[in-house]
């Protein structure tokens, strides 16, 4: 985290419209907020789902080699003991004397508090893990974890999705959710939190065809990035020396965006060979081998894994579609998000509040609503409703004026180039389809006219 982002955007601006506009909050806010953990508001959460649903169509829907999981957060606690997260699942934490701050020692360099400059106590080790009981007594045996990865739920469910699909070497199984780590240095919003969502996806390999499979899945991951609208010149691709390895991988990229504090890991792409499920075979005493018709042996599959943040993916979206420029005379906020991402496809927007616009843009909010995330806003001038969409990244607004009760044709007006097209409004929904899909803006459909309005 050396270099800073040389774009518009800066944290506090991001953090500010976040909380203005409903993206993000910090969470129980009222009570002072809890450390390093975050809520989405109204348009954040479907934002959210909408990386979620896209990483879902991808590496799921759109693939016959995948299949999906979701496995529950408490798990048995000889999982961790297994995967290595019970013995070293841990950070070398360092406290000052003076203002009792407490350090990862990896990040203090000349053995003083970076804060106060006060002495530090000798490094201790301090597990990540956030610790619960289950059942009545809280004792050492009803000790269970809130897990710190999800990856471990699909190595223990291996012969479970074996058995029930009859998959066929390679495939993989892809899983979202929720993980927690007791992150002893925090800050920089969503991007380290305590309480996160992670996008994992577990692909198993024949051994000898994993280094080959593990190019192909970071060149699949880079290009989903750039598929959302990520720019490529703020994407690069790390690969891990052999000290920085952890011990189990072969080998592991991160692919780094250009984040507002610097570059950073998004996602990580490791080669976990077949670490895993031998140690899941070793400390369950069940067999977790696959047949392989071929060569009729029993393997264990290699495994190739990416796994990506959710919320880290959420702040690289936004820092990216973050944008300002000055449009006569005046600053202009717009979110230049994919419109697979964006939470509000389209805003409908009456001209005025006179009442005989009333009936046709209910009828075509009614109508819209049904196919996407839609806004009905009639409040304030045109010109802030438009800047107002701008700012939460609304791809298209659709304006009805005194005209559209005359000529049955309403106006499309498109954040990025602020150009407007008028279209009937018969043609409207297969319209707005084809732009949220790709189609140039400039393409009109039957009776459409490009219209010069006043955004021109
Ligand atoms: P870092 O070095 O930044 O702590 P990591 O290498 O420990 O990350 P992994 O264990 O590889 O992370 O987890 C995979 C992904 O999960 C990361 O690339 C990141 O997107 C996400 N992630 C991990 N820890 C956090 C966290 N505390 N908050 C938000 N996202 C996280």
């Amino acid at each position: 985290m050396t270099e800073q982002a040389p774009g518009k955007v800066n944290m506090d601006k991001l953090v500010s419209l976040c909380k203005r506009r409903g993206y993000i909050f910090p969470s129980s806010e009222i009570y002072g907020g809890l450390g390093a953990c975050y809520d989405y508001g109204p348009l954040g959460v479907e934002l959210k789902n909408n990386v979620k649903a896209c990483w879902w169509k991808a590496v799921v829907q759109e693939r016959d080699d995948m299949v999906g999981l979701d496995a529950s957060i408490l798990m048995h606690p000889q999982t961790w003991v297994a995967s290595g997260h019970v013995g070293g699942f841990a950070d070398s934490l360092v406290d000052c004397k003076e203002c009792r701050k407490r350090w990862r020692a990896d990040d203090v360099k000349d053995g003083k508090c970076p804060d106060c400059g006060g002495e530090l106590t000798e490094p201790r080790m301090f597990n990540l893990m956030f610790k619960t009981f289950v059942g009545a007594v809280e004792d050492e045996a009803g000790t269970v974890y809130l897990r710190p990865e999800t990856a471990q739920g699909i190595f223990v469910n291996f012969q479970n999705v074996l058995n029930s699909t009859r998959r066929k070497l390679p495939f993989g199984i892809a899983q979202i959710g929720k993980a927690f780590r007791n992150e002893i240095t925090t800050g920089n919003f969503i991007f380290r939190t305590r309480e996160f969502e992670q996008m994992e996806i577990e692909y198993f390999v024949k051994p000898g065809s994993d280094e080959e499979l593990f190019q192909y899945w970071v060149g699949e991951r880079f290009d989903w990035y750039v598929s959302l609208g990520i720019k490529k010149e703020n994407l690069r691709l790390h690969q891990h020396s052999k000290d920085e390895l952890a011990h189990y991988a072969k080998e592991c990229y991160d692919i780094e965006y250009l984040f507002p504090i610097g570059w950073s890991e998004i996602e990580g792409i490791a080669n976990r060979t077949d670490f895993d499920l031998r140690q899941h075979t070793s400390y369950s005493g069940k067999d977790l081998s696959y047949y392989d018709e071929e060569s009729k042996e029993h393997i264990i599959p290699y495994v190739i894994e990416p796994s990506a943040g959710v919320d880290r993916s959420v702040l690289a979206f936004l820092a990216d579609a973050y944008d300002e420029e000055h449009v006569n005379d005046e600053l202009r906020v717009v979110l230049r998000l994919h419109p697979a991402l964006a939470p509000i496809k389209v805003a409908i927007l009456p001209l005025s509040r006179n009442e005989k616009l009333l009936p046709l843009s209910q009828e075509i909010y009614t109508d819209l609503r049904r196919y996407w995330m839609v806004q009905y806003d009639n409040a304030q001038s045109i010109g802030r409703r438009y800047r107002r969409q701008d700012e939460i990244g609304t791809p298209l607004c659709v304006t009805i004026d005194f005209d559209s009760l005359e000529d049955n044709a309403v106006t499309i007006r498109e954040r990025d180039s602020m150009r407007q097209i008028r279209v009937p409004v018969k043609e409207l929904k297969s319209t707005l389809d084809a732009k949220l899909n790709g189609e140039p803006f400039e393409v009109l459909p039957p009776g459409g006219k490009k219209w010069l309005g006043f955004e021109d």
